[in-house]
Protein backbone atom coordinates (compact mmCIF):
# COMPACT_ATOMS: atom_id res chain seq x y z
CA UNK A 1 0.00 0.00 0.00
CA UNK A 2 3.12 2.20 -0.28
CA UNK A 3 1.89 4.03 -3.66
CA UNK A 4 -1.67 3.84 -2.41
CA UNK A 5 -3.71 7.32 -3.52
CA UNK A 6 -6.33 7.95 -0.55
CA UNK A 7 -9.57 9.41 -1.40
CA UNK A 8 -11.63 11.64 1.05
CA UNK A 9 -15.56 11.79 -0.02
CA UNK A 10 -16.74 15.06 0.52
CA UNK A 11 -20.36 14.73 -0.53
CA UNK A 12 -22.69 12.91 -2.98
CA UNK A 13 -23.19 14.90 -6.29
CA UNK A 14 -25.89 12.80 -7.95
CA UNK A 15 -27.68 9.78 -7.98
CA UNK A 16 -28.56 7.77 -11.46
CA UNK A 17 -30.54 4.33 -11.98
CA UNK A 18 -28.03 1.81 -10.79
CA UNK A 19 -25.26 4.19 -8.87
CA UNK A 20 -24.60 6.82 -6.42
CA UNK A 21 -21.96 9.57 -7.62
CA UNK A 22 -19.84 11.61 -4.67
CA UNK A 23 -17.20 14.05 -5.40
CA UNK A 24 -13.96 13.04 -3.41
CA UNK A 25 -10.58 14.53 -2.94
CA UNK A 26 -7.07 12.60 -4.40
CA UNK A 27 -5.33 13.58 -0.33
CA UNK A 28 -1.77 13.56 -1.80
CA UNK A 29 -2.68 15.60 -4.66
CA UNK A 30 -5.33 17.75 -3.62
CA UNK A 31 -7.05 16.40 -6.95
CA UNK A 32 -11.22 16.20 -7.04
CA UNK A 33 -12.48 13.42 -8.71
CA UNK A 34 -15.77 11.68 -8.90
CA UNK A 35 -16.55 8.27 -7.67
CA UNK A 36 -19.60 6.37 -8.97
CA UNK A 37 -20.64 3.42 -6.14
CA UNK A 38 -22.99 0.43 -7.36
CA UNK A 39 -24.25 -1.68 -4.95
CA UNK A 40 -25.19 -5.18 -5.77
CA UNK A 41 -23.90 -5.30 -8.89
CA UNK A 42 -24.18 -9.55 -9.39
CA UNK A 43 -27.71 -10.24 -8.19
CA UNK A 44 -29.04 -9.11 -11.78
CA UNK A 45 -27.61 -10.66 -15.04
CA UNK A 46 -28.98 -7.27 -16.64
CA UNK A 47 -26.76 -5.09 -13.93
CA UNK A 48 -23.53 -7.24 -14.22
CA UNK A 49 -23.63 -6.79 -17.55
CA UNK A 50 -24.18 -2.90 -17.51
CA UNK A 51 -21.27 -2.56 -14.97
CA UNK A 52 -19.57 -4.85 -17.10
CA UNK A 53 -19.88 -2.89 -20.52
CA UNK A 54 -19.71 0.45 -19.10
CA UNK A 55 -15.73 -0.30 -17.40
CA UNK A 56 -14.63 -2.14 -20.98
CA UNK A 57 -16.25 0.99 -23.42
CA UNK A 58 -14.76 3.72 -20.80
CA UNK A 59 -11.55 2.17 -20.41
CA UNK A 60 -11.18 2.47 -24.43
CA UNK A 61 -12.79 5.97 -25.07
CA UNK A 62 -10.55 8.84 -24.76
CA UNK A 63 -11.90 12.09 -25.76
CA UNK A 64 -12.63 15.47 -24.23
CA UNK A 65 -16.23 15.08 -23.96
CA UNK A 66 -16.34 12.15 -22.46
CA UNK A 67 -16.40 11.00 -18.72
CA UNK A 68 -12.83 9.60 -18.52
CA UNK A 69 -12.26 6.54 -15.75
CA UNK A 70 -9.19 6.81 -13.98
CA UNK A 71 -9.71 4.02 -12.08
CA UNK A 72 -12.37 0.95 -10.54
CA UNK A 73 -12.20 -0.56 -7.46
CA UNK A 74 -14.37 -3.51 -5.97
CA UNK A 75 -15.42 -3.90 -2.03
CA UNK A 76 -15.62 -7.76 -1.72
CA UNK A 77 -17.20 -10.03 1.07
CA UNK A 78 -16.71 -13.38 1.42
CA UNK A 79 -14.63 -13.29 -2.07
CA UNK A 80 -17.61 -11.96 -3.68
CA UNK A 81 -17.98 -8.35 -5.23
CA UNK A 82 -20.79 -6.47 -3.16
CA UNK A 83 -19.84 -3.11 -4.93
CA UNK A 84 -17.98 -1.58 -7.63
CA UNK A 85 -16.34 1.88 -7.42
CA UNK A 86 -15.79 4.00 -10.58
CA UNK A 87 -12.93 6.59 -10.32
CA UNK A 88 -13.55 9.69 -13.06
CA UNK A 89 -10.57 12.38 -13.87
CA UNK A 90 -13.13 14.88 -13.64
CA UNK A 91 -15.32 16.10 -10.70
CA UNK A 92 -17.93 18.10 -13.14
CA UNK A 93 -20.34 20.66 -11.85
CA UNK A 94 -23.79 20.41 -13.04
CA UNK A 95 -26.02 18.38 -16.09
CA UNK A 96 -27.30 19.65 -19.27
CA UNK A 97 -30.74 18.96 -17.66
CA UNK A 98 -29.59 22.18 -14.93
CA UNK A 99 -28.06 24.10 -17.90
CA UNK A 100 -31.35 23.93 -19.83
CA UNK A 101 -33.73 24.72 -16.65
CA UNK A 102 -31.26 27.60 -15.47
CA UNK A 103 -29.85 29.47 -19.11
CA UNK A 104 -31.15 31.02 -22.16
CA UNK A 105 -28.04 31.94 -23.68
CA UNK A 106 -28.06 31.03 -27.42
CA UNK A 107 -24.55 30.95 -27.84
CA UNK A 108 -23.13 28.55 -25.30
CA UNK A 109 -26.33 26.88 -26.45
CA UNK A 110 -24.86 25.96 -30.09
CA UNK A 111 -21.38 25.34 -28.10
CA UNK A 112 -23.11 22.61 -26.20
CA UNK A 113 -24.22 20.93 -29.33
CA UNK A 114 -21.20 21.43 -31.66
CA UNK A 115 -19.03 19.59 -28.36
CA UNK A 116 -22.04 16.50 -28.33
CA UNK A 117 -22.15 16.27 -32.25
CA UNK A 118 -17.98 16.03 -32.21
CA UNK A 119 -18.03 13.34 -29.13
CA UNK A 120 -20.90 11.51 -31.23
CA UNK A 121 -18.69 11.27 -33.99
CA UNK A 122 -15.58 9.44 -32.12
CA UNK A 123 -18.13 7.29 -29.99
CA UNK A 124 -19.92 6.25 -33.25
CA UNK A 125 -16.90 6.39 -35.52
CA UNK A 126 -15.58 3.21 -33.02
CA UNK A 127 -18.47 1.34 -33.65
CA UNK A 128 -20.33 2.11 -30.14
CA UNK A 129 -23.62 3.72 -29.41
CA UNK A 130 -24.61 5.13 -26.85
CA UNK A 131 -28.54 4.70 -26.78
CA UNK A 132 -29.21 6.88 -23.50
CA UNK A 133 -28.40 10.18 -24.39
CA UNK A 134 -29.93 12.62 -22.38
CA UNK A 135 -29.80 15.79 -20.06
CA UNK A 136 -28.94 13.89 -17.01
CA UNK A 137 -26.33 12.16 -18.63
CA UNK A 138 -24.25 14.72 -20.47
CA UNK A 139 -21.79 16.58 -17.42
CA UNK A 140 -21.24 20.27 -17.53
CA UNK A 141 -19.20 22.86 -16.30
CA UNK A 142 -19.43 26.66 -16.30
CA UNK A 143 -16.71 26.88 -18.88
CA UNK A 144 -19.08 25.23 -21.09
CA UNK A 145 -16.90 21.93 -21.23
CA UNK A 146 -19.34 18.69 -21.38
CA UNK A 147 -18.67 15.18 -20.81
CA UNK A 148 -21.01 12.30 -21.98
CA UNK A 149 -21.10 10.03 -18.98
CA UNK A 150 -23.75 6.45 -18.11
CA UNK A 151 -22.30 3.87 -20.86
CA UNK A 152 -24.24 1.05 -19.08
CA UNK A 153 -26.65 0.89 -22.10
CA UNK A 154 -23.79 1.50 -24.86
CA UNK A 155 -23.32 -1.19 -27.97
CA UNK A 156 -21.00 -1.99 -29.93
CA UNK A 157 -21.96 -3.17 -33.51
CA UNK A 158 -20.11 -5.09 -36.27
CA UNK A 159 -20.87 -7.53 -39.12
CA UNK A 160 -22.05 -7.12 -42.58
CA UNK A 161 -25.59 -5.27 -42.28
CA UNK A 162 -26.44 -5.09 -38.13
CA UNK A 163 -28.01 -1.86 -39.01
CA UNK A 164 -30.57 -3.34 -41.03
CA UNK A 165 -31.69 -5.71 -38.86
CA UNK A 166 -30.67 -4.19 -35.50
CA UNK A 167 -32.06 -0.53 -35.74
CA UNK A 168 -31.25 0.87 -32.29
CA UNK A 169 -27.47 -0.47 -32.66
CA UNK A 170 -27.12 2.39 -35.79
CA UNK A 171 -25.99 5.49 -35.27
CA UNK A 172 -29.28 7.11 -36.19
CA UNK A 173 -30.93 6.48 -32.22
CA UNK A 174 -28.24 9.07 -31.50
CA UNK A 175 -28.90 11.59 -33.82
CA UNK A 176 -32.56 11.35 -32.60
CA UNK A 177 -31.43 11.88 -29.19
CA UNK A 178 -29.31 14.76 -29.90
CA UNK A 179 -32.42 15.91 -31.92
CA UNK A 180 -34.53 16.05 -28.42
CA UNK A 181 -32.25 17.62 -26.03
CA UNK A 182 -31.20 20.28 -28.94
CA UNK A 183 -35.05 20.82 -29.11
CA UNK A 184 -35.25 20.54 -25.00
CA UNK A 185 -32.45 23.34 -25.23
CA UNK A 186 -34.71 25.66 -28.02
CA UNK A 187 -37.31 25.21 -26.02
CA UNK A 188 -36.38 25.48 -22.71
CA UNK A 189 -38.62 22.08 -22.06
CA UNK A 190 -39.03 18.60 -22.96
CA UNK A 191 -39.50 18.30 -26.35
CA UNK A 192 -42.94 16.04 -25.89
CA UNK A 193 -45.56 18.15 -24.06
CA UNK A 194 -48.09 18.08 -26.20
CA UNK A 195 -47.16 21.51 -27.82
CA UNK A 196 -45.50 22.15 -31.03
CA UNK A 197 -44.76 25.45 -31.14
CA UNK A 198 -41.08 27.38 -31.45
CA UNK A 199 -41.32 31.10 -30.83
CA UNK A 200 -38.35 33.23 -31.79
CA UNK A 201 -36.08 30.18 -33.46
CA UNK A 202 -33.82 30.74 -35.96
CA UNK A 203 -35.34 28.93 -39.11
CA UNK A 204 -31.43 27.70 -39.93
CA UNK A 205 -31.77 25.68 -36.25
CA UNK A 206 -35.61 24.76 -36.89
CA UNK A 207 -34.21 22.94 -40.22
CA UNK A 208 -31.31 21.19 -38.34
CA UNK A 209 -34.13 20.06 -35.46
CA UNK A 210 -36.25 18.60 -38.49
CA UNK A 211 -33.14 16.36 -40.06
CA UNK A 212 -31.91 15.51 -36.50
CA UNK A 213 -35.31 14.05 -35.52
CA UNK A 214 -36.23 12.65 -39.23
CA UNK A 215 -39.13 9.98 -38.41
CA UNK A 216 -37.10 7.45 -41.19
CA UNK A 217 -33.66 6.72 -39.25
CA UNK A 218 -32.44 6.90 -42.81
CA UNK A 219 -33.12 10.29 -43.40
CA UNK A 220 -31.00 11.53 -40.27
CA UNK A 221 -27.40 12.87 -40.70
CA UNK A 222 -24.55 11.08 -39.53
CA UNK A 223 -22.08 12.67 -37.48
CA UNK A 224 -19.06 11.94 -39.63
CA UNK A 225 -16.09 10.00 -39.32
CA UNK A 226 -13.39 11.89 -37.43
CA UNK A 227 -10.92 13.19 -39.44
CA UNK A 228 -8.06 13.58 -36.10
CA UNK A 229 -7.38 10.32 -35.79
CA UNK A 230 -7.40 6.16 -37.25
CA UNK A 231 -10.14 5.00 -35.58
CA UNK A 232 -9.73 1.09 -36.99
CA UNK A 233 -7.32 0.26 -33.61
CA UNK A 234 -10.01 1.67 -31.48
CA UNK A 235 -12.68 -0.28 -33.39
CA UNK A 236 -10.61 -3.56 -33.41
CA UNK A 237 -10.33 -3.08 -29.76
CA UNK A 238 -13.80 -2.62 -29.09
CA UNK A 239 -14.63 -5.79 -31.86
CA UNK A 240 -12.85 -8.06 -29.04
CA UNK A 241 -14.94 -6.81 -26.10
CA UNK A 242 -18.36 -7.61 -27.89
CA UNK A 243 -16.74 -11.08 -29.59
CA UNK A 244 -15.93 -11.86 -25.94
CA UNK A 245 -19.30 -11.05 -24.81
CA UNK A 246 -20.50 -13.44 -27.42
CA UNK A 247 -22.66 -10.37 -29.16
CA UNK A 248 -22.94 -8.89 -32.14
CA UNK A 249 -21.66 -11.72 -34.43
CA UNK A 250 -22.67 -14.49 -35.84
CA UNK A 251 -25.62 -16.52 -34.33
CA UNK A 252 -23.47 -19.83 -34.76
CA UNK A 253 -21.11 -18.48 -33.06
CA UNK A 254 -22.85 -16.58 -30.30
CA UNK A 255 -25.04 -19.98 -29.82
CA UNK A 256 -21.69 -22.20 -28.32
CA UNK A 257 -21.15 -19.20 -26.30
CA UNK A 258 -24.16 -18.69 -24.50
CA UNK A 259 -26.98 -21.61 -25.41
CA UNK A 260 -26.14 -24.06 -22.61
CA UNK A 261 -25.47 -21.61 -19.85
CA UNK A 262 -27.55 -21.16 -16.68
CA UNK A 263 -28.28 -17.20 -15.31
CA UNK A 264 -26.78 -18.27 -12.69
CA UNK A 265 -23.20 -19.08 -14.68
CA UNK A 266 -23.38 -16.44 -17.00
CA UNK A 267 -23.82 -13.89 -13.46
CA UNK A 268 -20.43 -15.72 -11.94
CA UNK A 269 -18.44 -15.54 -15.64
CA UNK A 270 -19.39 -11.88 -15.32
CA UNK A 271 -18.43 -11.05 -12.26
CA UNK A 272 -14.98 -12.68 -12.80
CA UNK A 273 -14.81 -10.80 -15.67
CA UNK A 274 -15.06 -7.66 -13.52
CA UNK A 275 -12.77 -9.00 -10.46
CA UNK A 276 -9.82 -10.07 -13.45
CA UNK A 277 -10.44 -6.37 -14.59
CA UNK A 278 -10.64 -5.00 -11.03
CA UNK A 279 -7.60 -7.08 -9.94
CA UNK A 280 -4.95 -4.63 -11.65
CA UNK A 281 -5.73 -1.23 -9.44
CA UNK A 282 -6.88 -2.89 -6.50
CA UNK A 283 -4.60 -2.45 -4.42
CA UNK A 284 -3.58 1.21 -5.14
CA UNK A 285 -6.96 2.94 -4.12
CA UNK A 286 -8.06 3.32 -0.78
CA UNK A 287 -11.29 5.41 0.59
CA UNK A 288 -10.08 7.62 3.58
CA UNK A 289 -12.37 8.93 5.62
CA UNK A 290 -16.02 9.65 4.68
CA UNK A 291 -18.80 7.15 3.53
CA UNK A 292 -20.84 7.24 0.20
P1 LIG B 1 -26.34 5.68 -13.50
O1 LIG B 1 -25.53 4.76 -14.37
O2 LIG B 1 -26.68 5.07 -12.17
O3 LIG B 1 -27.55 6.25 -14.20
P2 LIG B 1 -24.73 8.08 -14.00
O4 LIG B 1 -23.40 7.65 -14.53
O5 LIG B 1 -25.76 8.55 -14.99
O6 LIG B 1 -25.37 6.91 -13.09
O7 LIG B 1 -24.48 9.22 -12.91
C1 LIG B 1 -25.56 9.71 -12.12
C2 LIG B 1 -25.45 11.22 -11.89
O8 LIG B 1 -24.26 11.50 -11.15
C3 LIG B 1 -25.35 12.07 -13.16
O9 LIG B 1 -26.61 12.39 -13.69
C4 LIG B 1 -24.61 13.31 -12.64
O10 LIG B 1 -25.53 14.20 -12.04
C5 LIG B 1 -23.71 12.73 -11.55
N1 LIG B 1 -22.32 12.52 -12.08
C6 LIG B 1 -21.87 11.45 -12.77
N2 LIG B 1 -20.56 11.58 -13.10
C7 LIG B 1 -20.17 12.78 -12.59
C8 LIG B 1 -18.93 13.54 -12.61
N3 LIG B 1 -17.82 13.09 -13.22
N4 LIG B 1 -18.91 14.74 -12.00
C9 LIG B 1 -20.03 15.22 -11.38
N5 LIG B 1 -21.21 14.59 -11.35
C10 LIG B 1 -21.29 13.38 -11.94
Amino acid sequence: YGEANLYEIQEVVGKGSYGVVAAAVDTHTGEKVAIKKIDNVFEHVSEATRILREIKLLRLLRHPDIAEIKAYNAAFMSERILRIYLFFFELMETDLHHVIKTNDDLGIINFFLYELLRALKYIHSANVFHRDLKPKNILANADCKLKICDFGLARASFGDAPSAVFWTYTPAIDIWSIGCIFAEILMGKPLFPGKNVFPNVDPLALRLLERLTAFDPKDRPYAEENSNFNPKRLRDEIQEIVVSEGGQIPKKKRNTCHKKMSIAQIVSNLAEQVQMLVQKNRARITLSRGRI
